[in-house]
């Protein structure tokens, strides 16, 4: 059979594939379109899935199989995973629960899709941690809108939403941020910053964690780049005064309160 040796592609390839995406709004915009990871072994259904996130404006990154789901979900550092339930060898539950279980990746939400329609089934799916699930065959239209409702709540930054914190409002549709009223002027890495914070507050941000959300994993950038840019960040909120909000944890990172 041909699938049975089919190679898994190398991760290299999935990168510069993500990176030379022909729908993306540009470089300087890279970060904000939410990457999918598709995790999905029928060839027909990656392709139906691929296309219409990428005309949703979404990065899209694609696994054929478990073991390569579980490769990618910490190599690409995926906004949201859609997950088939039905894959060879290591099956979509196990991917599930295995992503849910890792720290780098518990947060990210995962969308089961399964041919299965039984009651028992969605039930099984949702305990070992899937945040949604969608029966086989699905409505497109149907799943992009949960796939948006899904990164509204975990990266409302990255969907266009407002975010505000204390007197601080961020604006993720035109990058407008205002404090007390006041505009402040940030630069990209400042706002994407920012918005990271803003997303989670009282959240402890490592170095390390900031640069995958902030620089992106395929970028290499020395950890003290990031002290440099919270500097930055730190200026332009005191700017017209008020306390700094951003809270130092010495050995862990930065939180916002
Ligand atoms: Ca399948």
């Amino acid at each position: 059979m041909k699938n049975a040796q089919k190679k898994i592609k190398p991760l290299s390839m999935q990168i510069s594939h993500l990176s030379d995406h022909p729908g993306g709004k540009g470089n300087s915009m890279a970060r904000e379109q939410p990457t999918v990871l598709v995790v999905e072994d029928e060839p027909a259904q990656r392709e139906v899935l691929a296309y219409n996130l990428e005309a949703d404006g979404f990065r899209v990154s694609h696994a054929e199989n478990g073991e390569e789901a579980l490769l990618l979900a910490d190599e690409v550092g995926p906004d949201i995973i859609l997950l088939d339930w039905m894959l060879p060898n290591v099956s979509g539950i196990e991917v599930c629960r295995q992503l849910k279980s890792r720290s780098s990746t518990r947060g990210v939400p995962i969308i089961m899709i399964s041919a299965r329609s039984e009651e028992v089934d969605r039930v099984r799916g949702l305990e070992t941690g899937a945040d949604d699930y969608v029966i086989k065959p699905y409505s497109v239209v149907e799943l992009m809108a949960r796939v948006r409702a899904q990164l509204r709540r975990s990266r409302p930054s990255a969907m266009g939403e407002t975010l505000e914190y204390g007197d601080i409002i961020l604006d993720a549709e035109t990058h407008r941020v205002t404090r007390d009223g006041k505009g402040l002027k940030l630069g990209p890495t400042e706002f994407r910053l920012l918005s990271t914070f803003m997303e989670k507050p009282g959240r402890v941000w490592s170095r390390e964690a900031l640069l995958d959300r902030v620089w992106g994993r395929d970028i290499y950038v020395d950890t003290r780049t990031v002290d440099v840019h919270i500097g930055r960040l730190r200026k332009a909120l005191c700017h017209h005064g008020g306390e700094d909000p951003l809270r130092t944890v010495r050995g862990a990172g930065y939180a916002l309160g």
